[in-house]
């Protein structure tokens, strides 16, 4: 039924134009959104901009899009703030490790953050709430494949994380998954949905360059695609 990902080969053949490469990611994820009737609306698209400097993030910034990724708080706070001044509506997505020591500069930075997968970290975004009177829309970041070296709570933690997660009046728009590489993602994305599902989260976080049509497929209602919009990471 999904087959291969059909993009399973990201760094080939992309437009030389960072303007292009944007409107064909958009095009794909729209195509695969009404494919399996769903609102292309639905599917927010984020270019994960890590490692990348300003030079490569304003092309597409100047092409309309406004959502990127970040995986590291002092990279982030290194490069934003000049890029915000021009574009304030810009939305910031942590989607990297987060520190709990991080957590109130990564609050005051981030729109979104991706990464919550245990208590302490909570407690602290739920500190960082207190204190400055706003958070970040948080997806809990489950490590679906149960891989000994990945980040993410097991499945079967997530309904004591959203309890902590209630406790510290942290609101859970949803889960965010990193599938195993080099496996067909569709069963962990599958997976992903229906555990969204049986916790009444209607947020999937899910997809990246590789496969982010397959995610669309399955319900993705954010991918997180760098390599398709910005090339290679050195
Ligand atoms: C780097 C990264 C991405 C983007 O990966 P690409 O394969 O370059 O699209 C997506 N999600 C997370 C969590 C990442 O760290």
């Amino acid at each position: 039924m999904w087959g291969r990902p059909s993009s399973s080969n990201p760094g080939a053949a992309l437009p030389d134009e960072p303007a292009a490469r944007l409107h064909a990611v958009r095009a794909r994820v729209d195509a695969a959104a009404r494919a399996w009737g769903r609102d292309p609306n639905g599917v927010t698209l984020i270019a994960v901009s890590k490692t990348h400097g300003a030079e490569a993030i304003r092309p597409l910034l100047d092409a309309g899009q406004r959502d990127f990724g970040e995986n590291r708080v002092a990279e982030a706070a290194a490069k934003w703030p000049l890029l915000r001044a021009d574009f304030p509506d810009a939305r910031l997505h942590m989607v990297g490790a987060l520190q709990s020591n991080k957590a109130a500069g990564a609050a005051a930075l981030f729109n979104v953050i991706h990464s919550v997968d245990r208590p302490s970290l909570i407690a602290a975004l739920g500190a960082a709430k207190r204190d400055a009177g706003r958070q970040p829309e948080c997806f809990l970041q489950v490590n679906i494949g149960d891989e000994p070296q990945k980040a993410g709570c097991a499945p079967g933690e997530i309904g004591a994380l959203l309890e902590a997660a209630r406790g510290a009046d942290l609101e859970m728009a949803g889960l965010m998954c990193l599938p195993p590489q080099d496996v067909e993602p569709a069963p962990y994305f599958a997976l992903l949905a229906k555990l969204a599902g049986e916790h009444g989260l209607p947020g999937l976080s899910m997809g990246m360059s590789g496969d982010y049509e397959t995610a669309v497929s399955l319900g993705a209602t954010h991918v997180r695609v760098g390599t398709a919009l910005f090339g290679a990471r050195a």
